[in-house]
């Protein structure tokens, strides 16, 4: 196994955990089971079963952009990486909510998120080369096992212009109050995982996955779904519903 078959940018975590206004004003309180893994905050919290190459390429919702593939095909082709060149594509991926953008390693597709454009200009460019750099970082790695946000990563965001780009963009639609109803928890970790839609029944805790399983998807880390009031107990500082 190489790794997560995609990596997700989720915006504005870890500001959504505990949700905007106590971050903005950085508390940070102890309750929040977070740093139960190892102390980190993580911009990805669940991971699927890795989609069917089929699935993503003909999935509802998607629009193709090809001035950005090809803004993209002739970086990676200036690299030097003709094969990654070759498959690289960028959709706009309207289903996409909280998350910036999605990079799909096993069919080198890009999917980002239509309201970048909303809330700041350089947004979607920004993002793009933010995945961009996970597609590079991971071709390069070959077989090789790679943080999704390690060196090679951080060299790939340098050649790109990003220099210094964060694992985690924080953008304004992060931050709005949304109620989530929803909530799952690691059993093995204990993080909790607010939602405002449901989860498929198939995600599993993304830090334990990378910290017990090498980044693979594993159902031994299924996320559970808890209660409201449960969730309230355990993260009481965030915007329940
Ligand atoms: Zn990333
Ligand atoms: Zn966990």
């Amino acid at each position: 196994m190489r790794g997560p078959e995609y990596h997700q940018l989720r915006l504005g975590l870890p500001s959504n955990l505990g949700e905007g206004t106590l971050n903005r004003r950085g508390h940070s309180r102890p309750s929040l089971r977070r740093s139960q893994s190892n102390g980190m905050l993580f911009d990805l919290f669940e991971i699927t079963r890795p989609v069917p190459r089929k699935k993503i390429a003909r999935g509802r919702g998607l629009k193709f952009d090809n001035e950005l593939t090809e803004k993209c095909r002739r970086m990676v082709s200036m690299l030097g990486l003709d094969p990654l060149a070759d498959q690289v594509k960028v959709f706009w991926n309207l289903r996409l909510s909280s998350t910036a953008g999605l990079a799909h390693h096993s069919n080198a597709q890009i999917d980002l998120n239509p309201r970048l454009e909303r809330f700041a200009p350089e947004e979607p460019e920004r993002t793009l080369l933010h995945e961009l750099a996970h597609l590079i970082a991971h071709f390069r790695a070959s077989d090789r096992r790679i943080q999704p946000h390690g060196l090679e990563w951080q060299s790939a965001c340098s050649e790109l212009g990003i220099p210094g780009e964060k694992r985690c963009h924080d953008l304004p639609f992060a931050n709005r109050a949304i109620k989530r109803k929803l909530a799952y928890q690691c059993r093995c970790c204990g993080i909790v995982v607010p939602r405002v839609r449901k989860l498929s029944r198939d995600s599993a805790c993304y830090p334990c996955c990378q910290k017990y399983n090498r980044g693979g998807y594993s159902r031994r880390f299924l996320l559970e779904k808890i209660s409201i009031k449960e969730a309230k107990s355990l993260v009481p500082e965030h915007n329940w519903a």
